[in-house]
């Protein structure tokens, strides 16, 4: 085929666009006359495209589309024809809320053919779902006799037109569905993975998805263009302002920030604003519509690099939305609300948490992510759900949060509501027989005594110290608080933050553990300095050891904090044993520069890395102590990053590499007389905390809402009864399975509390 014969379907007559504005103009003067009929706009459509036909459908309840309007084809079918959800192009359209672009619909395999409507002779077909705040009110289709593709500028004006009669269907309220489209009255579930668990029922509270807009055509596109300006003038300021107010100092590094701004300022999508301003668009709506265009776009992206570049446009639009008061400011309070968002730093959870809400379910988030930490430190159920769920959501539905069966419901039956009433009933008797664990001690039937402890991240989490009756905190974390408040405190700030946790522990143990930023814990304005694999990378005590004034001025507040009093200091992913020694020389350094000097000073490492598994005698000789964090040990082991949902049940603690692991490091520790604890998530599972319990560990750390669960099940158990079952199924079991599911039903079997 050469260039002076194009095929058939380019030599058509060339769309008439760039006057969209005279097509925007006359739906603008018909919107504001109120005399914008579906009929006027379906030939106003097919005229100006130009079309042979266009139909209109709308949504009605019980998930049926009706046509509602046509050019082209039969009038007589308008009110007749009616296809199901996911019936037919028209119905697919509308149930995936994806446009389809078909040059030849008839031969589609999911075409339906309706008689009445006398759509023969057509052959293309551009379906264009009608959306409003995420829900589908319509479908607009727009026909050709020729087989062609319509042009991309004719998608983008259908679905230009598509977002102007979503208003126009919600104002007539034409489709009797009181605005909300199909999912309004339908219940809907999510699944998901459990982040935090627990269960909440409350009114959903979406935030992110931007609302609808009241304002959608302008005749000003000058006073818009203005606006828009003054708006991303405010965003910028307001991002200014978020990186100076949380970097101590001023020190926000400039060049994250620039490169921030080129992604935000300079990916072309400013310009499609502005192009749809001067289309007739008013400023929210042109944003609107091209933050929808990027979102289709993330959706097939794989690439993360891209993926977070559009992420950071995505967040930029955020900020333009909300000065533009197209979306809304957090609310002051959202008591008893179920947050659902597409993403949670740390900080976003606890101010949230301020304001009261009842639970959070995130679209993009992991078990062993902060937001996830936090949560479980806060005691607040919480769910990664996936997506979809934030854009159906409408503020106000009811919904159920279900951090237990992994499941968020919006809307739900009033048969499902009971059932989670009894259960809630049911959880409350459980929290009370629970309490009753509190204050005795955790020795096993067989008269082992185990010692429970918290991980902590922040001040308010010490009131669990009482309302658990833990033996003490096995992991602080310091770098949350850091995450929580943007950037690490001076050394007076910190040393004053390590003192009150003394002072609230009063006497019982803390492990303090060094600051553990980087991979997914980075502070505002913190790169991972493009790491491949960041988990692996310059992370940690690496950057401390690297860095060491950061490292020693925590030190130095540490020590200071202690005044005195005995102080256990541990590092983060050690890997040989020579950073292990480098890390507790810069200690004793500064412990010989401070006085009172602690009455006791302890050094001890978390093992994270399986490097250190074959330099035990090595490190037993130089570690006060050993802490197992299975978190990380488990990602590592298993090359399996913790912070991918897909793998988030895949390997499991109770299989024979980490029992076997667990044994000979036991093992070690004993003869070298070294105290050994794990505090990974692991510790907080009752099953897993038995089985460590029986293979000999007596220290396990976990968060505050596992402590009870745990101790219930270790003092009902015998652990002399346990061993030779334990024995029996890692002789039997396949070799890397787990005995999870076996152990569990011996458990059951035997009344014990699982
Ligand atoms: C771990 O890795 O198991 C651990 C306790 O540390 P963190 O979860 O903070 O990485
Ligand atoms: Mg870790």
């Amino acid at each position: 085929m050469t260039s002076e014969t194009p095929p058939r379907q380019h030599r058509r007559r060339k769309p008439k666009f760039g006057d969209t504005r005279q097509l925007f103009a006359r739906l603008r003067e018909a919107l504001a006359a109120g005399t914008a009929s579906l009929p006027d706009i379906a030939e106003l459509l097919a005229q100006e495209l130009p079309a042979d036909a266009c139909v209109i459908y709308v949504a009605r309840p019980g998930e049926v589309l009706e046509l509602a309007a046509t050019y082209g084809l039969n009038v007589s079918a308008v009110g007749h024809t009616r296809l199901r959800l996911g019936e037919g192009i028209v119905g697919m359209v509308a149930a995936s809320g994806d446009a389809l672009n078909l040059p030849d619909a008839q031969n589609h395999p999911r075409y339906v053919y309706r008689a009445e409507l006398g759509e023969e002779a057509f052959a293309s077909t551009l379906a264009m779902p009608v959306k409003r705040a995420g829900r589908i009110l319509g479908v607009i289709a727009m026909m050709s006799r020729e087989a062609r593709v319509f042009a991309p500028v004719e998608v983008e004006v259908v679905a230009t037109v598509a977002m102007l009669l979503a208003e126009i269907l919600a104002r007539a309220g034409a489709t009797n569905l009181s605005e909300e489209g199909f999912s309004a009255r339908l219940p809907r579930r999510y699944a998901g993975h459990v982040l935090s668990s627990g269960i909440a029922r409350g009114k959903i509270l979406p935030y992110g998805a931007s609302p609808p807009i009241a304002k959608l055509l302008t005749d000003d596109p000058a006073a818009e263009l203005a606006r828009l300006e003054k708006a991303v003038e405010t965003a910028n300021k307001s991002l200014d302002g978020l990186i100076t107010s949380t970097l101590p100092g001023g020190s926000a590094p400039r060049d994250v920030l620039d490169a921030y701004r080129m992604v935000t300022q300079s990916a072309g999508w400013l310009t499609q604003v502005r192009q749809a301003i001067g289309d007739g668009l008013t400023a929210e709506t042109a944003v609107d519509k091209v933050a929808q265009n990027l979102r289709e776009r993330m959706r097939r992206i794989a690439d993360p690099y891209l993926r977070e570049k559009l992420a950071d446009i995505e967040d930029m639009i955020g900020r333009l939305m909300v000065a533009l008061g197209g979306m809304a400011p957090k609310p002051e309070r959202a008591g008893g609300m179920i947050l659902l968002v597409r993403r949670l730093g740390p900080a976003d959870l606890l101010d949230w948490h301020a304001r009261g809400i009842a639970g959070v379910a995130i679209e993009e988030a992991s078990a062993s992510g902060h937001a996830a930490i936090l949560a479980r430190a806060l005691g607040l159920p919480a769910l990664a759900v996936e997506r979809g769920a934030v854009e159906a959501a409408q503020e106000g539905d009811d919904a159920l949060l279900d951090a237990e069966g992994a499941t968020l419901i919006l809307r739900p039956e009033p048969e499902v509501l009971q059932v989670y009433d009894r259960a809630l009933a049911a959880r409350s008797v459980r929290a009370a027989a629970l309490s009753a664990y509190r204050d005795l001690p955790a020795i096993t039937r067989d008269g082992t005594a185990m010692s429970l402890m918290l991980n902590v991240g922040l001040a308010l989490e010490l009131d669990q110290l009482e309302r658990t009756g833990a033996d003490g905190i096995g992991l602080y974390r310091t770098e949350i608080a850091a995450l929580a408040a943007g950037g690490i405190p001076d050394v007076a700030g910190q040393a004053a933050e390590y003192g009150r946790v003394m002072d609230r522990a009063g006497g019982r143990p803390v492990m303090f553990r060094t600051l553990d930023l980087g991979a997914d814990k980075l502070l505002p304005g913190e790169a991972s300095g493009g790491e491949e694999n960041p988990a692996m990378g310059w992370r940690s005590l690496r950057v401390g050891l690297d860095r060491p004034a950061i490292l020693r001025r925590q030190l130095r507040a540490l020590l200071l904090g202690a005044q005195g009093r005995p102080l256990s200091v541990m590092f983060p992913m050690v890997a040989t044993v020579e950073e292990f020694r480098a890390a507790r020389d810069l200690l004793e350094a500064e412990a010989a520069r401070i006085r009172p000097v602690p009455e006791r000073l302890e050094a001890g490492t978390m093992l994270e890395v399986p490097a250190l598994l074959f330099q035990l005698p090595g490190l037993l000789a130089e570690a006060d102590f050993v802490s197992v964090g299975t978190n990380d040990l488990m990602q590592f082991l298993f090359a399996a990053d913790r912070g991918t949902p897909e793998l988030a049940e895949r390997y499991d603690t109770l299989s024979s590499p980490v029992l076997e692991m667990l044994e000979r490091l036991v093992a070690a520790c004993n003869e070298a007389g070294v105290p050994l604890s794990v505090c990974g998530e692991a510790a907080g599972r009752p099953m897993d905390a038995l089985v460590f319990a029986a293979m000999g560990v007596r220290t396990l750390s976990m968060s505050g809402n596992a402590i009870l669960p745990v101790k219930a099940l270790l003092v009902e158990a015998d652990l002399n009864e346990l061993r030779p079952v334990l024995r029996e199924l890692r002789r039997s079991g396949a070799a890397g399975g787990s005995i999870r599911e076996p152990l569990t039903a011996w458990a059951r079997e035997h009344n014990l509390p699982v």
